[in-house]
């Protein structure tokens, strides 16, 4: 709604109206003027002649302008201080005062209509009226006050003056909005180049980066009064392309560097377990408890760093795109029970049991690499019991929904902190209380899981409460064969 295409038409109907505006009452002020003008300058010529004159044909036309004479005899009689109060009222058209030019002072003034009626009675008035008398001689016309000229004079303007000014006026009136629509006009299209458009192309650039590219720079050209800003942005994109390069070749030395030391492990360990379980399996000879309890102990630790080896490689693979899936029919509810009694053991040494449920409601086969799945199903049952207190129980539960099959795995267990919830997926991260509890562990699975599922075109989710339980849930398509 705020776009700045909106503000800057908002702005040049705002400045329209402002500019009519100015023009209406500027046109006043000038119609005032021109009509002082001309008034005041045939004014000052009569001054300088010093007699009575009217001399403007055009002015008869336009209706006449003659005192009366009853109304000048009243004129003359008031004090000068009363006639001023009565100051000539602006007829709209014409207006008239009577002045003595010597004192300055007006006499008397009249409106059109006492004017147009003494006017027709012009003829008449050539005659004596008391103190007062009116000649007109051609055009011009003369009063005289005891025999001595009173030195009067009529002002006014004419009509067509005023039609005249009026046009000119609306004309400068149009030419200034024509003025005012090219100024907005101009002023709109150089908003838009030099204003709106960079603005706009940094708006992009901004949406670049907030979505992670870094590529795209800004123009060197003109960017108005943004060149500046351009250059700076290009700048700050330059060093955060090289912190994002330097950064990007530590991860992959990390990396490198992790799976050089996983495969390097790997051989020796592998070695290690073979030796371990030949002795365990007393094809050396019988062992005695001690033996066995111990050897046992380091079976399982060596088992445990196998399965961080082969996490690590698994994270190299997937993050470097070369975990290879095989996806077949799968029937998951016996993956599941296969890894129940896997499990189970290790369940019962922590007195907790498993229980699986909705396998009976006939849920068809799904679209899967069995293996990866196993390491899903695994994963997720082996956090429930590692993370649930002794006693507890996990409950497994499976169901289809639509084309799709929900499988569950919950626990009553200690649950995830709400403030490290979000980075729950990230590889190897831990939660406070998981550490605390179980100092094994690498913080890969549930990384490698979501991944998993992921290329299932499946998806992952939990629900979890510190120190009440877990709940993860992942949601795999049917295999499209068997639905
Ligand atoms: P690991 O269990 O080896 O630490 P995972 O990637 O499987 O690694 O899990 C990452 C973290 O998620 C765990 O360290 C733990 O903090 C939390 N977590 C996973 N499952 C559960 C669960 N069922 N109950 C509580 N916390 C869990």
């Amino acid at each position: 709604m705020f776009s700045l295409r909106n503000i800057f038409i908002g702005l040049l109907a705002f400045f329209l109206i402002l500019a009519s505006l100015f023009a209406v009452v500027s046109a006043r002020i000038a119609e005032n003027a021109i009509i002082n003008n001309v008034i005041g300058e045939r004014a000052s010529q009569v001054k300088t002649t010093g007699n009575i004159i009217f001399n403007s044909p055009n002015f008869y036309a336009q209706g006449g302008s003659v005192l009366s004479v009853p109304r000048i005899s009243a004129a003359l009689n008031k004090s000068n201080e009363t006639a001023k109060e009565t100051l000539p009222e602006r007829s709209g058209i014409l207006f008239y005062r009577l002045i003595n030019i010597n004192t300055k002072q007006i006499i008397a003034s009249a409106n059109e209509e006492e004017l147009n009626l003494y006017f027709t009675r012009l003829p008449e008035l050539s005659m004596e009226a008391g103190e007062i008398s009116i000649n007109r001689i051609q055009d011009q016309i003369e009063i005289t006050y005891r025999s001595e000229s009173i030195h009067a004079l009529w002002m006014g303007i004419s009509r067509a003056e005023i039609l005249s000014t009026n046009s000119l006026i609306g004309m400068q009136l149009g030419l200034l909005i024509g003025l005012t629509l090219i100024i907005g006009a101009v002023l709109y299209v150089a908003g838009f180049y030099f204003v709106a458009r960079p603005l706009s192309k940094l708006k992009i650039a901004m949406e670049n980066v907030s979505h992670g590219t870094f590529s795209e720079k800004l123009p060197k050209g003109p960017g108005g009064g943004f060149s500046k800003v351009f250059e700076k942005f290009n700048l700050m994109l330059e060093s955060i392309a090289s912190v994002r390069e330097r950064n990007e070749m530590v991860s992959s030395l990390k990396s490198d560097f992790i799976t050089t030391v996983a495969h390097q492990l790997r051989t020796p360990l592998s070695a290690v377990k073979w030796s371990v379980k030949i002795i365990l399996d007393q094809d050396f000879g019988p062992l005695n408890i001690d033996q066995r309890t111990i050897l046992m102990k380091g079976y399982e630790s060596n088992d445990r760093s196998i399965r961080l080896v082969n996490d690590l490689l698994d994270v190299d693979r997937i993050d470097s795109g070369k975990l290879q899936f095989e996806f077949a029919p799968t029937d998951l509810v016996a993956l599941i029970d296969n890894i129940i009694d896997l499990v189970s053991p290790r369940a019962l040494e922590r007195n907790v049991s498993i229980n699986f449920t909705g396998k009976e409601k006939g849920i068809p086969q799904v679209h899967a690499d069995a293996t990866k799945l196993r390491q899903v199903v695994q994963n997720l049952i082996d956090n429930a019991v590692k993370y649930s207190y002794p006693g507890g129980r996990v409950l497994v539960t499976i169901d289809r929904a639509g084309d799709k099959i929900v499988t569950t795995v919950t626990d009553g267990g200690i649950g995830i902190p709400k403030d490290q919830q979000q980075k729950i997926f990230s590889k190897f991260f831990r939660a406070d209380n998981a550490r605390k509890l179980q100092a094994d562990g690498s913080g890969l699975g549930l990384y490698i899981m979501r991944r998993i599922v992921e290329k299932h075109n499946g998806e992952v989710s939990f629900k979890s409460e510190e120190g009440k339980g877990t709940t993860f849930t992942f949601i795999i398509p049917i295999d499209v064969g068997k639905k």
